[in-house]
């Protein structure tokens, strides 16, 4: 069984990066019906930053990334948080000391910090490499604070193939005896989540390109213990591009990064998804981008993901995210924009008539705010914005004739929905022989102040009602007394 894991650090907010990584390793798991955990790794415990895990929690709840296993829902390998294993840790750091992969080392912060570049390999020299078995004893016994380090070898080559980048080679000379265990009792990163991985049974390891090159060591690891390589998916890196063209790795400087500053600013988490799946991944045969979670889990596969670095453009997020609203049903819409609308609508307005026209018109939810204005208040506006060359309109009197017009019909219409009114208002064009186009030109400059409106003159008219609209017409018809 393909059983995958992701294993985010709960040092922020949930980076779209992260998010990828969770949703590209919740995928591999689940097009083969295989299981999906969730880990949380916090053994760097300056890092920690209070109430992150929580965060990744709530996104993958609400992108849906359901995990088999993890914390609170626990599982048959529990823990899922590391800083609650530590014992286990320590017992395998150990049982590798004994198999003579691994060694104490007692050297201070003082010799350590001493220690020049050209005698000590990435930052140490391999002082207590070849430490008695009775020298470690006495100085355990001594109650000397200790860390556990991986014995690397000294020469040779250690090679392991990735399903995206390939078979990736090192020379052992370049690996350090890179520490396992810490002083304070707590294991790194590199030796805990080797452990994890193979006590929980972890088939694929998914996550960024950045481990590319520590990976040797960690195949090291596996081949210490005798233990079965697990199969290695490392992803693209995402870049990001600013304002001049230059491309970077993405960071807080090309915009929202993370999944919350996203949502907050009106990206819909399916969109947002849906977009960063495509982001080093490309479906085959597949005339759409649009994917639900249920097909992205039937279309995936690691030979579609690519290796070179994907560029996240919020363009692209920001027009997906729109065809996402524009699908949305009325109810859907209602719900989901609410929080955006900052004043309270007054009670002439039409609200649903009102977010049925803006729906179609916006990109992402926060937009809505500034969209709505006009409706509530008439824009200030010079009667100048009525001049329009394709209606023909040149001078303010045709546009006074129809407007007096309208103002007389509109008075006597009851009911104020689109269909009424539009019946109600053609026959001025048929009076005074102009084209449609011109007569709720007129009406909709003056219903609205504005030239571009989501929606037409009665449409307009049909959310803000019948004495807003009658009140806005007396107000152009003033200007252009
Ligand atoms: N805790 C590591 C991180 O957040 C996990 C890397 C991995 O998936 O192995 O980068």
């Amino acid at each position: 069984m393909t059983v995958t894991r992701f294993a985010p650090s709960p040092t922020g907010y949930m980076h779209i990066g992260n998010l990828r990584t969770a949703l590209y390793s919740y995928l591999i798991s689940k097009h083969d019906g295989g299981k999906f955990i969730l880990r949380i790794e916090d053994t760097d415990r300056e890092r920690l930053v209070e109430g992150a895990t929580d965060v990744i929690k709530s996104t993958l709840a609400i992108t849906g990334l359901k995990y088999d296993e993890g914390p609170d829902v626990g599982g048959e390998h529990g823990p899922y948080v590391q800083s609650e294993r530590k014992e286990i840790y320590m017992e395998y750091a150990k049982k590798l000391v004994d198999l003579g992969y691994a060694y104490y080392c007692f050297c201070t912060k003082e010799r350590l910090e001493a220690l020049h570049e050209e005698d000590a390999v990435g930052g140490y020299d391999r002082h207590c490499r070849n430490l008695t078995k009775e020298e470690v004893e006495a100085n355990l016994k001594a109650g000397l604070p200790f860390v556990i380090r991986q014995k690397m070898p000294l020469e040779g080559v250690t090679s392991y193939h990735d399903e995206v980048f390939g078979d990736i080679s090192m020379n052992n000379e370049e690996l350090q005896d890179q520490i396992l265990m810490k002083a304070d009792g707590y294991p790194t990163y590199n030796f805990c989540h080797v452990v994890d991985d193979y006590l929980m049974g972890v088939t694929h390891v998914v996550r960024g390109s950045e481990y590319l090159t520590s990976t040797p060591k960690y195949v090291l690891l596996y081949d210490a213990f005798g233990w079965e390589r697990p199969t290695y998916v490392h992803l693209p890196l995402l870049m990001g591009k600013d304002a001049e063209g230059n491309i970077s790795k993405l960071s807080k400087r090309h915009g929202a990064v993370s999944f919350q500053d996203l949502v907050a600013d009106g990206y819909l988490p399916e969109a947002v998804l849906n977009y960063i799946a495509l982001l080093g991944w490309c479906p085959k045969n597949s005339e759409t981008e649009f994917f639900t979670l249920p097909e992205l889990e039937a279309a995936f596969t690691i030979d579609g993901v690519s290796k070179s670095p994907s560029v996240f453009d919020f363009e692209k997020l920001l027009w997906f995210n729109g065809e996402y609203i524009h699908k949305m049903t009325d109810e859907d819409f209602s719900k989901a924009v609410e929080k955006f609308i900052k004043v309270e609508i007054p009670a002439n307005i039409n609200r649903q008539k009102m977010l049925s026209l803006l729906k179609t018109r916006i990109s992402k939810l926060s937009e809505i705010d500034e969209k709505k204005d006009f409706f509530i208040t008439l824009p200030e506006y010079e009667k100048e914005l009525f001049l329009n060359k394709k209606n023909k309109i040149a001078d303010f009197e045709i546009v006074k004739t129809v407007l007096g017009e309208a103002k007389e019909i509109l008075e006597g219409v009851e009911s104020f929905d689109n269909d009424t009114l539009f019946a109600a208002l053609m026959p001025i064009a048929e009076k005074l022989a102009i084209k449609t186009g011109t007569l709720m030109w007129c009406v909709r400059i003056a219903v609205s102040g504005m030239s571009a409106t989501p929606g037409g003159a009665t449409e307009i008219m049909e959310v803000i009602g019948k004495d807003e609209s009658l009140k806005r017409i007396d107000k152009a018809l003033a200007k252009l007394a």
